[in-house]
Formats: C-alpha cells, sequence, structure tokens
C-alpha cells in the first residue's frame, strides 16, 4: 500500500465518528445542537460532504458566554501550578492525536500533509510555552514614591471570544486559546465554517487534559450570526481575531456598543525584496517557500516579488523553472507540495485574478491554470511583467500566486514595498549591512526578515501595522491582551492628605 492510500485509510477511520454524530457545539463541557439546525461542511479535495455541523446563532452564543461566564472565577482563581498542569497535558494530548489533528485539516482545508504534520505539533508547542509562563503571568512591578508602595499586578480580563479563520486553523486557534487560558481567561471559540473539523478535536483534547466544563466552549457558525453575536455579547471582555481586514473593521464595529478589546490580525501583501548583492540561490529558495507552502493561504505569504533589475531575468527564470516544478496533489500525499484551494469561493477568486493580471498588462509566466475538475486544485502561478499599481500587485489573493515587480534603486525599492494598504511582514535580502539597517528601519510592516523566510520564535511579537492589524501575539504580548493591569498604592506612613470642609 502506497503512503497515500495508507494515509486516506487512517482519515476514514478518523473521519467515522464526525460521520456518525456531525460536530455539535460544545458549551459547558456537553455536546449541543445548534438552533439553526446544521450546515454542511465539504472537502475541497472532491467537493464531498464530510459531516454536518452544528449551525449556532445568538441563542448558542448566549449560552457558551454563560458557561465561559460562569467557569471564570474557578479557572482564574485555581493554582497557578494546578492550571500549569493542565495546559501541558492538552500539549501531550495533541502530540498524542497530532497525525489524526493532521489529516482531518487536510481534508477538511486541502492543506497538504507535508505541511499540515508539523503545523499539529506547533500547536502543542503553542500550549507548552504558554504553560511555562502561566506562573509569571499575574507578576507586576514595584513602583516606590515618596509616600507610597505601589505595585502592580495582572489579572484575567474575563471571558474572552476568539474568532479564526480557515487558513491553518488548528494552528492558528492554538496560539490564542494557549495564552488565553494560560493568563486565567475562559473562551469562547467561533472557528471558520470552512474548517470546523480540528476545533472539534481541540476541545475534546482539553477536556479529556482536565480542563474543567466550560472554560472552553466551541461554538460553529457563520459570521454574520455566531461571529457577530460573540462580539456583540456584553459578557465577553475581548475579542481575539484572525480573519481579512474587512472583517476586521466588523469587529470593531461590533464590539463598540459593549466596549470590548479587540486584537485584530489581518490580511497581508508581503513584499520579497532581492537585491543583486543577496545570495541569490537563497533569496529563491526562500521566496518560492514563503509563497507557494501551505496553498498560499498564508497570511504572512511573500505574494510581492520586489526584484533588482540587474538580476531580474536571471533570477524570473530560475523561478519559472521551478514554479513549473512544483507538484500540486492529495493533500494527503506526503510528496504533494500544494493541495486543492479551501473552498469553491476561495477557487473563483484565486482564479480570477488569472484573467485580472492579463487585462491589466502583465504575463502569466507560470501556472495560471486549474487542475482537473474533482476538486479546486490550481498550478502554482506567477505573474511578471507587473508594476505595483496593478490589482494583481495591491490586493490580497491568499493563493499560490507570485506577483513579480522590478526596481532599479534602494529608494525605489523602498517606495514600491510601502506603496500598498498592508503592512504584515517583509522579507529582504541583501548582503550589505547598512542597507539591510535603513531598509528596514523605513519598511511598514509589523515584522521583517532580513536574509531569512519566516522563522517564527514564540516570544517575539507577531502582528501588522496599517490594514494587517492591531495588537501583538506571542511573548507577554499575547499576556497584555488578556490581562489587566492593576495598581495597588500602600501608604508608608501618615503622608498629608489635603482636608476640605475641615476649617
Ligand atoms: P474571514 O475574515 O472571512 O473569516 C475569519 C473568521 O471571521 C471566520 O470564523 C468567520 O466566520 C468570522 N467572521 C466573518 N464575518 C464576521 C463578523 N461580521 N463578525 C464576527 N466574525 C466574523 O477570513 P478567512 O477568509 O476565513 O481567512 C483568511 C484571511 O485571514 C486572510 O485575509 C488572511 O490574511 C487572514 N489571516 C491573517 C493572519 C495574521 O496573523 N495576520 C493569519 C491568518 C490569516
Amino acid at each position: 500500500m502506497s503512503v497515500l492510500d495508507d494515509n486516506i485509510a487512517k482519515l476514514d477511520g478518523y473521519l467515522v465518528r464526525f460521520r456518525e454524530t456531525g460536530i455539535p457545539n460544545r458549551i459547558a463541557g456537553e455536546d449541543a445542537a445548534g438552533s439553526m439546525g446544521v450546515f454542511q461542511s465539504t472537502s475541497p479535495v472532491d467537493k464531498s460532504v464530510i459531516c454536518d455541523v452544528a449551525h449556532g446563532t445568538a441563542a448558542d452564543i448566549d449560552k457558551a458566554a454563560n458557561a465561559a461566564h460562569d467557569a471564570f472565577a474557578a479557572w482564574r482563581d485555581m493554582p497557578a501550578s494546578e492550571r500549569k498542569k493542565i495546559i501541558i497535558r492538552i500539549a501531550e494530548g495533541i502530540e498524542a492525536r497530532a497525525e489524526e489533528i493532521a489529516l482531518c485539516e487536510c481534508w477538511d482545508t486541502g492543506q497538504a500533509y507535508k505541511f499540515m504534520s508539523k503545523a499539529a505539533l506547533r500547536g502543542a508547542e503553542n500550549f507548552r510555552y504558554f504553560a511555562d509562563q502561566v506562573v509569571q503571568a499575574r507578576d507586576g512591578q514595584h513602583l516606590k514614591s515618596p509616600t507610597l508602595m505601589n505595585i502592580t499586578t495582572r489579572v484575567p480580563i474575563g471571558p474572552v471570544g476568539v474568532i479564526t479563520p480557515w487558513n491553518t486553523p488548528f494552528m492558528l486557534s492554538t496560539w490564542k486559546i494557549a495564552p488565553a487560558l494560560a493568563a486565567g481567561c475562559t473562551v469562547v471559540h467561533k472557528p471558520a465554517e470552512a474548517s470546523p473539523l480540528t476545533a472539534r478535536l481541540l476541545v475534546k483534547i482539553a477536556e479529556e487534559a482536565g480542563l474543567p466544563p466550560g472554560v472552553l466552549n466551541t461554538v460553529n457558525g457563520f459570521g454574520e450570526g455566531a461571529g457577530k453575536a460573540l462580539c456583540e455579547h456584553p459578557k465577553i471582555k475581548a475579542i481575539a481575531f484572525v480573519g481579512e481586514s474587512r472583517t476586521g473593521s466588523l469587529i470593531t464595529k461590533q464590539g463598540a456598543d459593549t466596549l470590548k478589546r479587540n486584537h485584530l490580525e489581518l490580511g497581508g501583501k508581503n513584499p520579497v525584496i532581492v537585491f543583486d548583492d543577496a545570495d541569490l540561490d537563497r533569496a529563491l529558495d526562500a521566496a518560492i517557500f514563503m509563497i507557494y507552502s501551505i496553498n498560499g493561504e498564508r497570511c504572512t505569504s511573500s505574494s510581492r516579488l520586489l526584484v533588482q533589475d540587474t538580476i531580474r531575468k536571471e533570477f524570473e527564470a530560475k523561478l519559472i523553472k521551478r514554479v513549473n516544478n512544483i507538484k500540486v496533489g492529495h493533500p494527503l500525499d506526503p510528496k504533494t507540495e500544494i493541495g486543492p484551494l479551501v473552498t469553491e469561493e476561495h477557487f473563483k477568486k484565486v482564479t480570477g485574478y488569472f484573467d485580472i493580471a492579463k487585462e491589466d498588462g502583465a504575463t502569466v509566466a507560470a501556472g495560471g491554470e486549474v487542475v482537473g475538475d474533482k476538486g479546486y486544485f490550481v498550478r502554482p502561478t506567477l505573474f511578471t511583467q507587473a508594476d505595483n499599481k496593478m490589482r494583481i500587485a495591491q490586493e490580497e489573493i491568499f493563493g499560490p500566486v507570485l506577483t513579480s515587480i522590478p526596481f532599479s534603486s534602494e529608494e525605489e525599492a523602498l517606495q514600491i514595498a510601502n506603496d500598498n494598504p498592508y503592512g504584515l511582514t517583509g522579507y529582504v535580502w541583501t548582503n550589505d549591512l547598512t542597507r539591510a539597517l535603513r531598509f528596514t528601519d523605513k519598511l511598514e510592516a509589523g515584522m521583517i526578515w532580513v536574509n531569512s523566510e519566516n522563522v517564527r520564535h514564540l516570544p517575539t511579537p507577531f502582528g501588522g501595522v496599517k490594514s494587517s492589524g492591531i495588537g501583538r501575539d506571542g511573548g507577554d504580548w499575547s499576556f497584555e491582551f488578556y490581562m489587566e493591569q492593576k495598581h495597588i498604592g500602600f501608604a508608608t506612613g501618615q503622608h498629608k492628605i489635603t482636608k476640605l470642609g475641615a476649617l
């Protein structure tokens, strides 16, 4: 049996329960039907129905928010060492079921197993990392003044909402849920409607690890129903959101009446800038990896290649050869590098840019084609002869599609790089140290790598500027979001108190 057949057989075993029972909501440690019945989840690999999913709305969110509210005090007050043990057990549970998580994720989202097997383990790492911080998370400062001993302490903000997208949904949800739980918050999670499978696995793993009922609740449904209701719920104190920039604006508006604290991780149109003095082979490897891995459905993808005109021809020629070699195929085949796009809607969006590129006068130098008609497969695509005003250079396509734009000088590269509404990441390839310092200083992005692809290090801040978001994840930045700072001043003596009405 080939590895692909073996993986398909294993997946079938894992999907049995989903097929039999569907995916209910999980509220206060109990399965719950959706108040609007069910919707169906389909696989982008062959468009087949995977299972029914509870269709949650405002009524279900209300129950989940109340459950998270009721569970909050006990979870907040549990000794940190005990909370830490439970969170570590969640990490162990994820590791034990990493294969199941990865295979389900591939089938649900079309992502290649090659990348999802690692993404599941990164989910476990997120829990381990934040478990290690549980004990110090509440620590504060001592800020002595002449008359007072001032201390600060941090307390969890309360029940929070976590709203996640369909790209690497398991890993992204752990990125939010792990620090929230470590901070002492309770959570209502609204996973993306296109990828509900692994959110179900996560809540089950968490409860089996000893997470008390109601600390993590999952409500499935759509953005305009369950998502909106979560943002508007008065008992939910903050919303951690990952998704599109225009949804980010809606999240802000919907949370206005209840004064929600929002953390928004949004879209990107990230430049990779290749100067002619760079190590061009490594730059090529990194540029290809950052746009064509994970189906190009990643917020940090290097979707704009800015290449110096002195090396453009040679660089693009090598790029075309490599792009044409990328293996598109069944996501459960470990050799597959690109699987199908997540949904029909997204497939139509991405393939629509093949015509937009031609209409705008760019050249389709590689790809620009769909593959078969069984699922939502496309060839990895490269547009050349483009300029930065074109829609393919300005808009987030969110697929395996790269737009190459030439530049002649450092000033021009910087101007093009910054001439975009987004500002999530930037990748700079040069061996000129002073140029790297100058360039990164002026580049408008929340995260920049020099002579490297995106290598995530959990203690570093993750987030964007401009339309790419507000707020940072990672390290202590996550706790700043999920916790409130509290100041307490203790008088150290009999300092003078101004007397009123005491003539
Ligand atoms: P999306 O904004 O359509 O949906 C994301 C989530 O928001 C889903 O769960 C959806 O149901 C929910 N939602 C939609 N409308 C809502 C509303 N009015 N109120 C509350 N919730 C609502 O995004 P998507 O298409 O699922 O994901 C792709 C996007 O996510 C891309 O733009 C990508 O760049 C972005 N993303 C950003 C990061 C980052 O860290 N910056 C990471 C991953 C993905």
